[in-house]
């Protein structure tokens, strides 16, 4: 259940957030943060701090992801925050205006409270309305029963349902006169997992589906701001796709790394969620001639992942060295590479990363919609913490959990 600050104050992706740049007054609060950022960059065994590309070559990249039509700017632009100071290499979000503010707001505050690496901003589309990254939940309160217990609301991981009893014409829930319910699903938090559907004994919760134009994706793509593409694909649909990759022609070559993704999972329903992941990790590991490029794990992947990877030696166990170049992006000689080491590239969290730091995000009060987390230090503080065990066994930071 949210908090019924959180429901009341909700923010539209809409709203134009105003930038960070911590207050003054809350500076010297945020000094065990910075501590905390500190102690885990000097447990890195290199330094300076990898650049995102050199954790790909690595293999120790982190991806966080917002979702893909997950749309609530202000919680967005805390993820954003929380896991740039955690360390993160790249945060991919929905190709949307408002929510790539968001994000870059987010990373923006980060930067101004500790010395931390700049992630690459990826953006989410799709090529065919298949994807249930792309859907929407909706269903009309007002034809639920009244006294439904409401299972769709509890069973929602982003709390993106929110229902109220109402008693037309006076009266009192007390006195049961409950005639109709309000509310419903809100729209830009509802990232389409679909659990609600099947925990409606009433059938009433239907799907929308899109596909985000290509026009939009296009101009995001050639902001300074946006550095990379995900794109989702079914891979069944040649036509869907090239008609797609042909209107982003003149802007995808801004990006610094173009991703595909395939089917969703969820990483966020318990340690066993993670177990479809390793399998096809196992079996992309035992395929011959693989496609060229990086892998990187997603979907189902959650705390337990890493710590399987490496059971089954899928994932690096030592760091590398790497050299700077002459360009400002520092770069790792190919030659180096152990390609055992390297053989996994990263792994990108979802619905866990969001699900473990959400818990702090929704005790914030919000005003005017708005809700800074670095107003908050002790909870920006706690959201940290939890941030860092997921980024922190990937990074190898060593000493974070002793601060
Ligand atoms: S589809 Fe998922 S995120 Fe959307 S309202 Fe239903 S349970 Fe919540
Ligand atoms: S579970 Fe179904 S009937 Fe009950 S409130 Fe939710 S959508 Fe309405």
């Amino acid at each position: 259940m949210p908090s019924p600050v959180a429901f009341a104050s909700y923010c539209p992706a809409s709203s134009s957030l105003v930038p960070s740049l911590v207050r003054s007054d809350l500076r010297g609060h945020l000094n065990d943060i910075k501590a905390l950022v500190l102690s885990t960059v000097k447990s890195l065994p290199n330094s300076p701090i990898p650049s995102p590309i050199q954790s790909l070559r690595q293999g120790n990249w982190v991806k966080l992801i917002c979702g893909a039509s997950f749309e609530d700017a202000a919680d967005v632009r805390n993820l954003s925050l929380v896991y740039t100071l955690a360390g993160v290499d790249c945060i991919d979000c929905a190709a949307d205006a408002a929510v790539v503010g968001a994000v870059n707001e987010g990373i923006d505050a980060a930067m101004s409270i500790a010395m931390v690496k700049r992630p690459w901003v990826m953006i989410s589309v799709n090529d065919d309305k298949e994807d249930v990254h792309f859907r929407k939940a909706e269903f009309d309160p007002e034809d639920c029963p009244s006294d439904c217990p409401r299972p769709c609301e509890k069973v929602c991981p982003a709390s993106a349902i929110v229902i109220q009893r109402v008693v037309e014409g006076g009266g009192s829930v007390e006195n049961n006169r409950l005639d109709k319910l309000q509310g419903g699903v809100i729209t830009e938090r509802c990232y389409g997992c679909g659990r609600c559907f099947s925990s409606c004994p009433y059938d009433r919760i239907s799907a929308t589906t899109y596909a985000r134009d290509p026009t939009t994706t296009s101009k995001l793509l050639q902001r300074s701001d946006v550095d990379a593409i995900e794109i989702h694909t079914s891979g069944r649909r040649t036509d869907l796709f090239n008609l797609l990759w042909d209107s982003l022609v003149d802007s995808v070559e801004n990006a610094k790394l173009v991703a595909l993704d395939g089917r969703p999972m969820s990483g966020d329903i318990g340690k066993g969620a993670t177990r479809e992941a390793i399998a096809f990790a196992i079996q992309l590991a035992a395929t011959c001639n693989k496609p060229h490029g990086f892998y990187q794990l997603a979907g189902g992947t959650n705390a337990f992942t890493i710590e399987s990877l490496k059971k089954y030696g899928l994932f690096q166990t030592n760091h590398i060295d790497y050299v700077i170049g002459n360009s400002s992006e520092a770069r790792i000689e190919d030659e180096q590479i152990d390609p055992r080491q390297a053989y996994i590239g990263g792994i990108a969290y979802g619905g866990y990363a969001r699900k473990i730091v959400g818990k702090v995000l929704c005790k914030l009060p919000r005003q005017d919609g708005h809700a800074w987390i670095e107003d908050h230090p002790e909870y920006l503080l706690e959201a940290l913490n939890e941030a860092l065990t997921l980024v922190g066994p990937v990074k190898g930071y060593i000493d974070y959990r002793e601060r």
